[in-house]
């Protein structure tokens, strides 16, 4: 034991705690979870690490939380028997910088104290939620497989700085003591604490047991995989609690799928569509993906999108193979037939339960689709072979509809005229662009829908989308348009096939202007209220399309 040195916070730090003690008070309760959150991946860790070396579990193999009571000394103490840290870990993780969500965090409040609490968990800033409730904090801990000796004492009141000190430990893990602030006595009756742990933490797949004063422990919790038990047993509540267990979102999943495949190739799955993006859907490095579990152990995050593709990376859940090697290495799940076997099968779940959401309840749908459509819309370029699956998920904005975007392909194609050969769709950069665009006078008076695609991916996807169940899809802003192929409006006259000569000495004098810049100038039958507009050749890249390349240094 060593005297305690004393560390400053960083600045960002202070600001979090200054946050967490000031403003974070309703929805207190959530620093249970996230205290017992973090016990649980230091057993998942340590589990993990165990399979290397199996002396770590020294002689205490079984990971158990534990929440004891003192109610003379007013304190909580949560005490887990996982990983540990030893001092360079607690300086990284408790204290002197800043953790990557931190600012991110700091970033995202809203200011409404319900909303923000909810927050914390999905940042990685769990441990600080803390001193919501206590005015001093104190961390025993002990690394796996280090001896007693190399146990760490931290200390701090979430003000300005905190202690570090070496003590000796014998015990593995972690042990937090929380001094509860004034008015926090509630948290010293079992029956409040048992009652949070069962709303937010049941399904956390180790034992939690609850310390009252004198009485033996008890379990408070389920303390099972909740993906190993049968379907029948489990309430639509058991589901949506351990997705937010999972995720920390505070909205319901929309739909899951929970499937179990039998055979010498065995795997359970559980896979969530949630109803509300997370803050880094877009961000290159994606910090989740699907838990991937061997036989219960928990291996890694799957952050490559190996389980699933790319396009579905907002889908959260857990893969449990019963097959796979327990030492799986990301090497080898580049390349490995049983991960393949079950990517496929994964990617069709998810694709047939976003067909019956659409059509079971398509209120849900479009919530869906306003949360993760434009990262579907990723799909027919990463995934041809399901692109006709992923073709009829599709929802798009339409000259038929002010609303939406809300027509499906197939919406379209019913409600196409005689004698129509195409889907016409209509790029540009903007809503507000698009359907105001000269192009669509013809289709407009020809009462022939365009759907209306203002989104910067939407010509990727229209790239290698070349067609809809046999109709192909075709630009209503490229080429020389047939217009024998579009079906005549009840009251309309066929242009003029050949110009006459003052249109004619017009279209040359604007040749001879334009020059160089255009390839034609010609008379259309296209427009029907603008004098004139600018189409890109059939095989061209459309205007938005090239808009994009010439940003890009193209
Ligand atoms: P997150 O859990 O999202 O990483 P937290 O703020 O909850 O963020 O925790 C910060 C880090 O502190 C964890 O990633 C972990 O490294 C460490 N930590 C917190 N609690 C424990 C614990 N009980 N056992 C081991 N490490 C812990
Ligand atoms: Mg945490």
């Amino acid at each position: 034991t060593q005297t305690p040195e004393t560390h400053e916070f960083q600045a960002e730090v202070r600001q979090l705690l200054d946050l967490m003690i000031h403003s974070l008070y309703s929805n207190r309760d959530i620093f249970l979870r996230e205290l017992i959150s973090n016990a649980a991946d230091a057993a998942d860790r340590l589990r993990f690490e165990a399979l290397q070396d199996d002396t770590l579990f020294e002689d205490d193999p079984e990971p158990r939380v534990q929440i004891a009571v003192d109610k003379n000394a007013r304190t909580i103490t949560i005490t887990d028997n996982g990983i540990g840290m030893n001092r360079a870990d607690v300086m990284d993780n408790l204290g002197t910088i800043a953790r990557s969500g931190t600012r991110r965090f700091l970033d995202a409040l809203t200011g409404d104290q319900k909303q923000d609490a909810q927050l914390i968990g999905q940042f990685g800033v769990g441990f600080y939620s803390a001193f919501i409730v206590a005015d001093r904090v104190v961390v025993h801990t002990r690394r796996a497989g280090e001896p007693a000796e190399n146990g760490v004492r931290w200390e701090s009141d979430g003000r300005g700085e905190y202690a570090l000190q070496s003590v000796s430990r014998q015990a593995r893990g972690t042990a937090i003591t929380l001094h509860l602030g004034e008015d926090q006595d509630e948290f010293l009756e079992p029956q409040r604490l048992r009652q949070i742990v069962r709303r937010y933490s049941d399904h956390i797949a180790l034992p939690i047991e609850l310390l009252g004063e004198d009485d033996a422990p008890e379990t408070v919790n389920q303390a099972s995989a909740l993906w190993m038990r049968p379907k029948r047993e489990l309430e639509d509540s058991d589901y949506e609690q351990f997705y937010q267990q999972l995720t920390f979102d505070p909205e319901k999943p929309l739909t899951w799928m929970h499937n179990s495949v039998e055979g010498n190739q065995a795997y359970t799955s559980l896979l969530y569509i949630p109803a509300q993006r997370p803050f880094d859907l877009f961000e290159p490095e994606s910090s989740h993906g699907l838990r991937l579990y061997v036989r219960r152990v928990f291996i890694m995050e799957d952050k490559e999108n190996r389980l699933l593709p790319r396009y579905l990376r907002f889908v959260r859940g857990v893969v449990d193979s019963d097959d796979l090697p327990l030492n799986v290495s990301r090497e080898i799940l580049q390349h490995n037939r049983l991960i393949d076997r079950i990517r496929g099968a994964s990617t069709k779940r998810v694709l047939d339960a976003l067909a019956r959401l659409a059509e079971d309840d398509p209120q849900a749908y479009g919530r869906f689709w306003s949360a993760f459509g434009t990262v579907l819309k990723e799909g027919p370029v990463e995934d041809p072979g399901n692109a006709e699956k992923i073709a009829g998920l599709l929802r798009f904005h339409s000259t038929h509809d002010e609303t939406g975007p809300n027509v499906s392909l197939a919406d379209y194609v019913g409600r196409m005229q005689s004698g129509q050969k195409a889907i016409y769709y209509l790029t540009g950069e903007g809503l507000a662009a698009v359907r105001n665009s000269p192009h669509l006078e013809v289709f407009r008076k020809r009462g022939i829908e365009v759907l209306l695609l203002a989104e910067p991916i939407d010509e990727w996807l229209v790239a290698h989308l070349s067609e809809y169940d046999g109709t192909p899809l075709r630009s209503a802003g490229k080429g020389e348009l047939d217009l024998d192929e579009l079906p005549e409006a009840e009251a309309d006259e066929k242009a003029d096939e050949t110009p006459d000569a003052s249109v004619q000495a017009l279209i040359d004098r604007l040749g001879e202007t334009l020059g160089e810049r255009v390839s034609a100038v010609r008379s259309s039958t296209r427009l029907t209220d603008s004098p004139a507009c600018i189409v890109v050749g059939e095989h061209e890249f459309g205007l938005n399309m090239q808009r994009m390349l010439e940003a890009a240094g193209h």
